[in-house]
């Protein structure tokens, strides 16, 4: 903001013959998280990093007055170590494919007009104006989009069976939770590019009948809140939201429910629940939520990143996104690179690309050249990586073979001083504590894995303890009543496959 604001002083004070808004915009993060401030010059196209109140002065003078270049505040290209001016010639933009993403970083979103003069809303005039519901499911459903959120359902089949159940009112859910450490993909969406998160619920809405939508966001996402917020008080100006929208007789309006925080609630019942303002708790999905979700009426829930693809699905048709990514994973993902690695941030690349691809040739490797031992891909549910691995193509169903899963895409890179005990002791803890408590399994399940890695990590391993991890690992897999209990054994699962000698290498027989 100071830089924003410094800027925007130093514009007004030179007198410029141009307005200073059109000239000077505030965007979400545009992925390179770690390298940011950033403070991108157009139309010369020079990105500068890492900067800081005091170089507002120089910037303003040097790139915007005479068209100079400032090299210091360039990024420093690691593979070849020469200054990059423009985000074309930068490795960790440049092997990217941004759909999810397009806006961020390009837009204001405070402005809704940046979003329709980037094509923003086109897709939801196509679905109004000239489909009918039936016809953007078809769409969707032939572009082959799966769930981001997680499971990788097919989205187009959601709403075809939310679709076929006469019972109204029905409603269109965004879930906004993402409680992963070292996730934030919806959170930027949600703060950078509210609009299309908006314009996809709209397109949802119309296809499946519902004329109410929520967007349950974590309550500690402050900034996703008020541009969400405000994103919907302009749509609801310009009738995008409201009644008859463009004249097409189709109502819709939208509410924003503030999470509390609770991990447990990114799972789709216990969301429905906490909105509902009952006990964030699952209940057993044996009727499920396309057939009685929200209040007992037919519901889809889709996360934040699969709302955000369908406003291009419609725009630019199903072929053009089902040509991007593999058979059965069409499109991009968005994975949050931490941990461990160069270029932290936030990267969209198609399904299909290599691990290592995404790990050392957009995250540019391990930092100080560190040797790498593993990646945790998919949140605490997801499981551990090894370099053996490092070649496997990440789409939803290679990394649930490898014992992982793609999860809502956080990737945490770790290096060769890592203990994987310790991982797997930390992601157990954090289920431990998120889990609701309300059957045995789960909550009996991990505190047990629990003990029993405390007394490892402590050099209080006894010989068996490996063999009744698993033990209580395959109950609590088998026998917990949602996915966070059914996930929870994956970092144990994998580690314990993968990095067994170190477990052994804690545990001392004292006999
Ligand atoms: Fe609660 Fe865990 Fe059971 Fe899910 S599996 S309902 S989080 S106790």
């Amino acid at each position: 903001l100071e830089i924003y604001t410094g800027l925007k002083q130093r514009v007004l004070a030179a007198k410029l013959a141009v307005a200073v808004e059109p000239v000077l915009k505030s965007t979400g993060c545009n992925g390179f998280c770690e390298k940011g401030p950033i403070v991108k010059i157009l139309p010369d196209d020079v990105s500068y990093y890492k900067v800081q109140p005091a170089d507002v002065e120089e910037i303003f003078t040097a790139s915007i007055l005479n068209n100079e270049v400032i090299d210091r505040l360039l990024y420093l290209n690691i593979t070849t170590g020469k200054r990059v001016k423009s985000q074309k010639d930068n490795e960790f933009y440049k092997q990217q494919m941004k759909l999810a993403l397009r806006n961020i970083g390009e837009i204001d979103p405070a402005n809704i007009d940046d979003y329709i003069a980037r094509d923003g809303y086109q897709g939801l005039k196509k679905a109004l104006l000239e489909m009918t519901p039936l016809a953007v499911i078809a769409e969707v459903k032939a572009s082959g989009l799966r769930g981001r959120g997680g499971a990788g359902f097919p989205t187009g089949q959601k709403w075809q069976q939310c679709a076929s159940y006469d019972s109204f009112p029905k409603y269109a859910v965004c879930n906004g939770d993402e409680g992963d450490p070292g996730a934030f993909m919806d959170r930027s969406i949600m703060e950078g590019d509210p609009h299309t998160v908006i314009e996809g619920m709209l397109i949802g809405g119309y296809a499946i009948k519902a004329e109410t939508g929520y967007i349950y966001i974590r309550d500690e996402y402050s900034l996703a809140i008020r541009n969400m917020a405000l994103a919907i008080e302009k749509a609801k100006g310009r009738g995008f939201l409201g009644r008859n929208i463009l004249g097409s007789g189709f109502n819709f309006d939208l509410h924003i429910v503030r999470g509390g925080g609770a991990f447990v609630c990114g799972e789709s019942t216990a969301l429905m629940a906490s909105i509902e303002g009952n006990v964030g708790e699952p209940r057993a999905k044996y009727v499920r939520s396309v057939e009685k979700g929200l209040w007992g009426q037919p519901t889809v829930l889709n996360n934040v990143e699969t709302w955000a693809n369908i406003p291009l699905i419609l725009s630019n048709g199903s072929q053009a996104f089902q040509s991007i990514g593999t058979e059965n994973s069409t499109g991009t993902k968005v994975f949050s690179l931490v941990g461990k690695v160069k270029n932290t941030g936030l990267v969209e690349v198609p399904m299909g690309v290599t691990l290592r691809h995404l790990i050392f040739d957009i995250g540019g490797g391990v930092i100080g050249n560190k040797k790498f031992k593993a990646v945790q891909s998919g949140g605490p549910s997801g499981g551990c990586i090894p370099e053996s691995l490092l070649d496997l193509r990440v789409d939803f169903d290679t990394l649930t073979a490898a014992g992982s899963m793609m999860g809502s895409g956080g990737m945490i890179v770790m290096d060769e001083r890592t203990c994987m005990v310790d991982v797997a002791r930390y992601y157990v803890n954090f289920l431990a504590e998120e889990s609701c408590g309300k059957c045995v399994p789960c909550r009996e399940g991990l505190t047990r894995m629990r003990e029993i890695l405390n007394d490892i990590c402590r050099g209080e391993g006894r010989p068996g303890d490996i063999e009744l991890l698993e033990e209580i690992c395959a109950m609590t897999g088998e026998a917990a009543l949602c996915g966070l209990g059914k996930s929870a054994p994956n970092p144990v699962v994998s580690t314990i496959e993968h990095f067994k000698d170190e477990y052994l290498a804690h545990i001392v027989d004292k006999r």
